[in-house]
């Protein structure tokens, strides 16, 4: 919340994600919560993410086009999924006799760079809300949308809507942010895949941002970045209830001292492997391989470099990438590989498991504890990677949810109840 003393009202900031405006039924729900703040007195500034599945829709459609359509011409798509929320949430908060006007991620005054499909945000220039908000007691912008300096409409990544909220928040100088969602709050590993996962009253940013990193989908993880940088407190509760949720905030201090390792456990079965086989064995292969992935907007995590080929003076890469990036990377490698030699192949069938907590990097035997439960589940372990904060593996994706089971018991994190 915000007070402003120019015009003596407070600001309350909320996001509604995707199942919360799934349908007009939904809406109507949204429109009652928004309006309970407003007969209190406040002027809300509401973020909405596309109605359910509306943006795997419409990337749907574009992929019956083409693998690998234009992004930017993806980006012009898929803003079109928060366009239609943001117009039906302000028509049914007008149909109930409420002020509100909607924004698009332009209108509300979002400049970002010019990564299509992963844009990150420059600025936000909240003038034309504020200016709104002399008029209107709401105002309801669409998430995950943005423009760039030449007039080019972006997004910023799936998920990107917790983001536009949180930087509307920063950008208005709010110190916390709603986010609705169809979970009543952070749990210590998502909880449709793992029923006995306990809720998390209290999180601290840092893990937060790992986790969500790692494909703790809940929150996007600029959004906990962006929160950490303006010191927004994120509070992540159900649409469906009033009940508090989880609070994302500073709190590492208190959170070092408790005797769990592990906080939380995250599941990312958005990625895919590439395999890159009897590439040249000499310097620059590995700059050059990754500059072409650069140049197509593709990021590559979890690389092991130098696997030994079987020929002479040939070697082996892998790494992970995002799965929706694979047919980019495929061209990218392609053209790579037709000058240099060797070959490679994708492997999408995949998932990565990572345990989270400040305490990991400091408590001996957290990975052997990792290895044995993935093991326990019969998952082989593709690759590692360990920090301070976390160990995460990759594994088969068909053996992904009994090992996240069995890692979040070994960890002891199962709610007691
Ligand atoms: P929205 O459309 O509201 O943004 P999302 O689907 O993006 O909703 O995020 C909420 C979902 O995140 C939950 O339904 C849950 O399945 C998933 N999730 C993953 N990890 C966690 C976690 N650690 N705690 C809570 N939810 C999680
Ligand atoms: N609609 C976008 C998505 O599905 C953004 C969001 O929901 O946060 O990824
Ligand atoms: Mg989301």
């Amino acid at each position: 919340m915000v007070a402003n003393k120019e015009h003596n009202y407070s600001i309350i900031v909320q996001k509604y994600g995707g199942t919360s405006v799934g349908d007009i039924e939904r809406i109507r729900k949204v429109a009652n919560r928004i309006s309970h703040y407003v007969e209190k007195g406040h002027k809300v500034a509401v973020t909405v993410s596309a109605m359910g599945a509306m943006t795997d829709r419409l990337v749907a459609l574009a992929k019956e086009i083409s693998t690998r359509p234009s992004k930017r011409e993806l980006d012009v798509l898929m803003a079109t999924g928060e366009q239609q929320s943001i117009a039906l949430v302000s028509m049914m908060l007008l149909h109930k006799g409420i002020k509100a006007r909607s924004f698009t991620g332009q209108q509300a005054g979002f400049l970002t760079d010019s990564r299509s499909g992963a844009a990150r945000i420059i600025e936000v220039n909240p003038k034309s809300v504020l200016e709104a908000f002399k008029e209107f007691d709401v105002v309801v912008v669409a998430g995950f949308q943005g423009v760039d300096e030449f007039g080019n409409i972006t997004t910023l990544g799936r998920g990107g809507s917790d983001t536009t909220a949180v930087a509307i928040a920063a950008a208005l100088g709010a110190t916390e942010c709603e986010i609705y969602t169809d979970t009543d709050g952070i749990y210590t590993t998502d909880p449709h895949k793992v029923q006995t996962a306990t809720k998390i009253d209290n999180i601290d940013y840092d893990e937060m941002l790992e986790l969500a990193s790692l494909g703790a989908g809940v929150l996007h993880p600029r959004a906990v970045w962006y929160a950490r940088r303006y010191g927004v407190v994120i509070h992540v509760r159900s649409s469906f209830s009033y009940a508090k949720g989880s609070l994302v905030s500073d709190i590492k201090e208190n959170i070092v001292k408790t005797d769990k390792p592990v906080t939380g456990v995250a599941l990312d079965l958005g990625i895919a492997r590439v395999d890159l086989l009897e590439v040249p064995d000499k310097p620059g292969i590995a700059a050059e391989v990754f500059a072409a992935l650069g140049e197509a907007g593709i990021s590559a995590d979890m690389i092991i470099q130098g696997v030994p080929g079987d020929e002479a003076s040939r070697q082996q890469m892998a790494f992970t990438i995002d799965k929706d990036q694979a047919e980019y990377a495929t061209e990218a490698i392609s053209s790579v590989l037709d000058t240099i030699g060797g070959h490679f192949s994708i492997d999408k069938n995949i998932a990565k498991l990572s345990v989270v907590g400040i305490a990991v990097g400091s408590t001996p035997g957290v990975a052997a504890r990792v290895f044995k439960a993935v093991s326990s589940a019969a998952a082989n372990i593709q690759m590692i990677t360990t920090s301070e904060v976390r160990v995460s593996v990759v594994i088969a994706d068909d053996k992904a949810k009994a090992a996240l089971k069995a890692v979040h018991s070994e960890f002891d994190l199962d709610s007691k109840s």
